[in-house]
């Protein structure tokens, strides 16, 4: 008998009536001959809450005692679903990370996992029970409750798909599957049949929500097929895969953008051998995380380094690199606030030359200056003004022709 793992996340748990269509969705492949185990986040907008509760008692709370927090919101849910399921006929078991024999490393809040004891899962489904299991938690070496991260219940999911050798694991969600680009901004963008491991570990880390990264990247490295797909509708999602042979046409698969975006310069470097090195020791010691790097020489023979952040980590920047002015060894620091990064992402492009030209082109053509580059074999990512940030990913995703060719058919009757 196959085994498929469903996952639902907290806007497709956020009510009793929609843990009831859950269930209805659980009970459909157990109708069609699967053995299922379903995975869920907390409800709705719950780990914000409990997070919001948190911060009105202390402003630095114990990692151990938010995991111990934080992991209720998922027991919820699973207590819930099993309920519905039972009360619509069908013989379930929920259970917490622990009691699924999720095992992780010792870390709070960012926990990985490192090893899967299956045989009480099992147990369960041989005796033709759906498992229900709370997503984003586990517990390592010493009994302690760990999580994995926001947004950590795709990686559950995942991770007990490839453990028990699921035949598939479908992420329900609230958009119907992963999109050329965010269509709320871009017109013309429009859900991907298929996209790549590769590409959409791109886009999850190009701030594309709809997966967690390390949940791309187990599926991965264990060849798991996914699919991201609606809980509401009942329409085919997008299957994420090794090679995508769905839309094997495009050359770029997607374009991604995120405003809030500093470049940061460093100018006149004493030392080009050990300042940068220096400089970002610093940044990192400070938890700063640099994203685009460009180094330059001046006609004048010093060194000047610039590089992006995120708007919220200014501050902290500036102090970090002025409070070590003198060890670091440099003349000024200046900044550009108001940017945007704008990306593509295709494997396309590895074998495909001219990529990138015509990225610059149709910007050049929109006159929008672009502040900074960054390209790996399948992405090229560009800073442009903030307020360029929708106009130059809509040319972009215009000139690869990544707009729906065709409407979509209408039903008539
Ligand atoms: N409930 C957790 C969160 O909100 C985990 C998840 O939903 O994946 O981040
Ligand atoms: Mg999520």
């Amino acid at each position: 008998m196959s085994l498929i793992v469903q996952k639902f996340g907290g806007t497709s748990v956020g009510s009793v009536e929609k843990i009831q269509h859950a269930a209805t969705r659980v009970i459909q492949e157990i109708q069609n001959g699967h053995q299922v185990v379903v995975v869920v986040s907390a409800m709705g907008k719950t780990t914000d809450d409990l997070i919001r509760l948190a911060a009105g008692i202390t402003d630095s709370p114990n990692k151990r005692d938010m995991d111990m927090l934080l992991t209720t919101g998922e027991q919820m849910t699973i207590s819930l679903l099993s309920m519905a399921l039972q009360s619509k006929g069908c013989s379930s078991v929920s259970m917490t990370g622990w009691q699924a024999g999720i095992q992780t490393e010792a870390v709070h809040s960012k926990a990985r996992i490192t090893h899967i004891e299956t045989a009480r899962m099992k147990e369960e489904l041989e005796k033709g029970k759906v498992v229900v299991v709370a997503g984003f938690q586990g517990m390592d070496e010493n009994f302690e409750i760990t999580t994995l991260g926001r947004g950590g219940s795709d990686t559950t999911a995942v991770a007990l798909a490839s453990a028990l050798s699921a035949q598939r694991c479908d992420i329900f969600t609230d958009v119907d599957g992963v999109y050329t680009s965010d269509p709320r901004f871009i017109k013309g963008a429009r859900k991907l049949e298929g996209i790549s491991y590769d590409e959409m570990l791109e886009l999850a880390n190009l701030g594309a929500g709809v997966l967690h990264p390390r949940a791309v990247e187990y599926a991965k490295n264990h060849s798991l097929p996914l699919t991201v797909r609606s809980s509401i509708e009942e329409i085919e999602g997008t299957l994420i895969e090794e090679e995508s042979k769905l839309e094997e046409n495009l050359v770029v698969r997607g374009v991604a953008f995120e405003g809030d975006i500093v470049r940061m310069t460093v100018y006149g470097l004493e030392n080009e051998v050990t300042g940068i090195s220096a400089i970002f020791s610093v940044l990192a010691d400070n938890h700063i995380n640099v994203d685009i790097i460009i180094q330059s020489r001046t006609e004048l023979n010093s060194t000047n380094l610039s590089f992006s952040i995120k708007e919220a980590e200014l501050e902290e920047t500036r102090s970090a690199l002025l409070q070590n002015k003198e060890r670091l060894g440099f003349s000024k620091i200046e900044h550009e606030a108001g940017l945007a990064k704008v990306s593509i992402v295709g494997s396309g492009m590895v074998s495909n030359p001219g990529v990138a030209a015509q990225m610059f082109e149709v910007l050049a053509e929109q006159e929008i200056a672009i502040k900074m580059i960054s390209t790996s074999e399948i992405k090229v990512s560009t800073v442009v003004e903030m307020d360029k940030m929708i106009p130059a990913a809509q040319a972009v995703h215009d000139s690869f022709s990544l707009a729906s060719l065709q409407p979509k058919p209408q039903l008539t009757n």
